[in-house]
């Protein structure tokens, strides 16, 4: 077999874990087979390198952070690498470079576009072990590229599905995938398997367990996933095609993300095109806009509010105050959140909206927005009721039973 095996910056978070995982690499070769592993950088070193950048800079450049960013994930390749010939073994460690992933120009949040396997290939036909540094690739200037946070389990994937693998294991600190994040509700239950749908919504939702574009690309190359822990060797959870039973089970699984902000914009000019102005000049600018409400027009203008990502709020309020003339006044809102109910099984049921905003308002909980899809529903609350909000639905639909 050939197995993929990525593992995450708490997995690899100091030398003794990072021998942990030289053991469970070494016991999967001697069971016979090829393995290509793929590291995250050591937990909190890509933190800690974006706070080093921005010691000299508030906006550094991009190709920089690149080349500073991608350096986390080298260290723990070679560590590996060194612990593993240590063993007795062969390894072979490489850069995303090295390995052959192509990628878009995006800085920072590229796109891989393509993987040469050969180098790869090679090592693996003399029975080496392979270790990709993750999150990395070059781009068609040679320069060297990131894909984005969390962006070690998109490596993960795209290099299963190049070569093939049989497997694509994601280990974490957690042994699977949850019905919610077991560190916001203990009483979560670890589902065995989980539709790349279903996971997607999650995974873009606010569930960190795995990257979305990972998952998207999951499902666009058929690679299954199988998240466990690396910490035991405990059953994990299966990311795979949907599967006719489960429109049965009504919601899989509830997502927070608190790095929202929110954005009123007062006295919007109510003639047609504002909005498409507006949204045009946030699209260009790359800032990834979300749960859009539009209220009754009064007097010849509108409120208009959406969410942005938190991190994207400053460049958001930098655009927003160059629109001064088609708008009266904006408000920027920290303090809230967004939690989203998610499961296939919605297509085919009707009452989860009315269900979901019972529970919450039996709690107190005023809603703010709320925006749906087929297989999903989120609302956006005030950040203090982030986690109130998550263990009262994950009750409501009875996820621990
Ligand atoms: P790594 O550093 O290995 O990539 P992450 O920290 O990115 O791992 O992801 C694992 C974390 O994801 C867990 O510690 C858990 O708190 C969080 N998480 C959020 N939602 C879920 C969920 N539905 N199931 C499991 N873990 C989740
Ligand atoms: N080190 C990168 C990050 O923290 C990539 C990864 O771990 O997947 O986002
Ligand atoms: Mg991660």
């Amino acid at each position: 077999m050939l197995v993929v095996q990525k593992y995450g910056g708490t997995s690899v978070g100091d030398l003794d874990r990072i021998g942990n995982v030289a053991k469970r690499v070494a016991k999967t070769k001697f069971k016979g087979n090829s393995v290509v592993v793929v590291v995250s950088a050591m937990s909190g070193e890509t933190n800690k390198l974006t706070e080093y950048a921005h010691h000299f800079s508030k906006n550094p450049s991009k190709r920089e952070m690149d080349i500073l960013l991608s350096s986390g994930e080298r260290v723990t390749a070679s560590l590996l690498a060194i612990a593993l010939h240590e063993m007795g073994l062969e390894a072979v460690a490489m850069t995303g470079r090295q390995a052959g992933i192509k990628t878009n120009d995006t800085h920072t949040f590229a796109r891989i576009e393509s993987i040469n396997t050969d180098a790869m290939s090679k090592e693996l036909d003399d029975g080496k072990i392979v270790i990709v540094a993750g999150f990395q690739g070059i781009n068609r200037h040679g320069r060297v590229t990131t894909l984005g946070r969390g962006g070690s389990d998109l490596s993960a994937v795209a290099i299963a599905g190049a070569l093939g693998a049989d497997a694509c294991e994601i280990y974490s600190d957690v042994d699977g995938i949850y019905t919610t994040d077991p560190r916001v509700e203990p009483r979560a239950k670890k589902l065995d398997y989980i539709s790349y749908d279903e996971m997607l919504e999650l995974s873009s939702l606010g569930a960190k367990v795995l990257q979305s574009r990972s998952v998207e690309l999951a499902k666009k190359m058929g690679v299954k996933i199988i998240a466990k822990s690396s910490f035991s060797d405990n059953e994990g959870t299966t990311i795979g095609e949907e599967r006719e039973d489960m429109e049965e089970v009504l919601v899989s699984g509830i997502a927070l993300d608190k790095n929202q902000a929110r954005v009123s914009l007062r006295g919007v000019s109510d003639r047609p095109g504002v909005a498409a102005d507006i949204f045009n000049i946030l699209a260009k600018e790359q800032i990834n806009v979300d749960m859009i409400i539009q209220n009754a027009s009064a007097e010849g203008s509108t409120m208009l509010g959406f969410t942005v990502p938190e991190s994207e709020l400053e460049h958001t309020q930098e655009i927003i105050s160059g629109l001064e003339h088609d708008i009266e006044g904006a408000e920027f809102d920290k303090g809230i959140c967004k939690v989203s109910v998610v499961g296939v099984g919605m297509k085919s049921h009707s009452g989860v909206a009315s269900a979901t905003f019972t529970a919450l308002a039996d709690a107190g909980i005023n809603i703010e927005m709320i925006s749906t899809s087929e297989i999903k529903i989120s609302v956006v609350v005030d950040e203090k009721f982030a986690e109130l909000s998550v263990r009262v639905l994950h009750e409501a639909y009875q996820l621990d039973k």
